[in-house]
């Protein structure tokens, strides 16, 4: 991760960071509430933060699609501590394995690891799991060798949905080597603490409900609006056809607005709520008030100009304010002339397990279906520029390298 205190430290203007969730926003009375979640709290309980303009990058929730048990059982995969929990179950669960006189069943529950969702997130992980096991888990604790198994759970016909029919294939035949079991036209109806319900169509096209028992679950079924971002839907009349998200003009501006704008997974701009589109909307929105920085800079210079203008009282002073007001004025349609937003889709890309990735790359020859020292070391490139600074490069490449010689940390802490 990125600390936003290092970014913030080489830059000139004077930002005011505060660590905090965004409980609220009034677009009436343009403020924003604000709630300090640490666990020390200072003497003041400021909430409140009034604004002029406003930019919401909140991204989204996971979507359970309201099915019951999923928050109480489940592990997402999207902020930090996500990972740093999933973690910590998948090494609990190998140490109960182990653990003195378990039952066969409960062993080979425990060492179930469940993904629901076919989708990047859903895929990349069950690739990774795997590769934890056969590279460290494997070699550190082989009793449980024989019954470590990944399961990937996806509702629709196939994975990676918006992949081409090649990729979606190598990924099926990979995940079939590294023995990940893919069990597509799977609709999870219900989580318990210790299996799922399944739906899944039979030969004989009758509907089964299946009871399959896990140790970790990892719950990766998409998008779902964050309540911050609803609250403020319900505020904009505009917004209330929007369905998945801030509906947002060509320039980022939320509709029905003068002075919000949003970007990411939180707005709909008609792209998929991707890192790759959120990285260029954010760029454009620099890109944007810069502009509007030095127009409102040309505005007062113009006044100032004219004033001088009016009150000279010889004519060069006269005409060298003018020839000024004539080239500040060329500047403004210049600035002013910025168009809108407009993405470049760069490809997509996704990691499969044993150093294979899929990408559809727009500017290669089409799509990419490789495996290999090479891939590996494109995929590993491609993260690395997506790095904001040469320090977090730097560190990030260090930790590969650790993880190359020592291996994964398999501590259950
Ligand atoms: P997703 O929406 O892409 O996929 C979720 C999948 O879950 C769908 O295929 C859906 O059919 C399935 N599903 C939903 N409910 C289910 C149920 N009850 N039982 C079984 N299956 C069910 O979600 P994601 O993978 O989290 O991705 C979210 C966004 O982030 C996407 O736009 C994606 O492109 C992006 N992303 C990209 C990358 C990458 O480019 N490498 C990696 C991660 C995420």
């Amino acid at each position: 991760m990125e600390p936003i205190r290092s970014f913030l430290r080489h830059k000139k203007a004077a930002v005011k960071y505060y660590e905090a969730e965004c409980t609220k926003i009034d677009y009436e009375k343009k403020m924003i509430y604000i709630n300090d979640e640490s666990e020390i709290k200072g003497s003041t309980s400021a909430t409140e933060v009034p604004f002029d303009m406003l930019v919401v990058g909140v991204g989204a929730e996971n979507a359970t699609f309201g099915i019951p048990g999923v928050r109480e059982h489940g592990c997402f995969l999207k902020e930090v501590p996500d990972a740093q929990r999933i973690r910590k179950r998948i090494m609990d669960c190998v140490e109960t394995a182990t653990f003195k006189d378990q039952s066969p069943e409960e062993v080979k529950r425990l060492l179930h690891m469940v993904v629901v969702g076919g989708g990047p997130t859903g895929v990349e992980f069950a690739g990774e799991l795997q590769d934890f096991f056969e590279n460290d888990l494997r070699k550190w604790i082989p009793e449980i060798s024989k019954n470590f198994h990944v399961t990937l759970v996806e509702a629709l016909p196939n994975v990676l949905p918006m992949f081409s029919k090649n990729l979606i294939e190598y990924t099926e035949q990979t995940f079939k080597e590294e023995t990940i079991d893919i069990r597509t036209k799977t609709m999870v109806k219900r989580v318990e603490e210790t299996y799922i319900e399944a739906e899944y169509t039979d030969a004989s096209g009758k509907k089964v409900l299946e009871k399959i028992p896990y140790g970790l679950l990892v719950w990766a079924t998409g998008n779902a609006l964050k309540p911050v971002v609803k609250d403020l839907m319900s505020q904009i009349s505009a917004q209330k056809d929007s369905r998945r998200g801030l509906a947002v003009n060509e320039y980022l501006v939320v509709k029905g607005t003068e002075n919000i704008w949003a970007v990411g997974d939180c707005a709909i701009a008609n792209y998929a709520p991707t890192a790759q589109v959120a990285a260029q909307e954010g760029a454009f929105l620099a890109r944007l008030f810069n502009q509007m920085a030095k127009t409102n800079e040309i505005e007062t210079e113009l006044a100032e100009l004219s004033n001088v203008q009016e009150k000279a009282s010889s004519k060069p002073v006269r005409d060298e304010a003018f020839g000024k007001i004539k080239d500040l004025q060329k500047r403004l349609r210049r600035v002013k002339n910025i168009g809108p937003f407009e993405y470049s889709h760069q490809g997509s890309l996704a990691y499969i397990g044993s150093e294979k990735a899929v990408a559809d790359i727009s500017w290669l020859t089409g799509n990419l279906a490789t495996g290999g020292q090479l891939t590996y070391f494109f995929w590993r490139s491609a993260y690395l520029s997506m790095c904001f600074s040469t320090r977090n490069r730097i560190l990030v490449i260090m930790d590969w390298a650790k993880t190359q010689v020592f291996g994964r940390d398999v501590s259950r802490e």
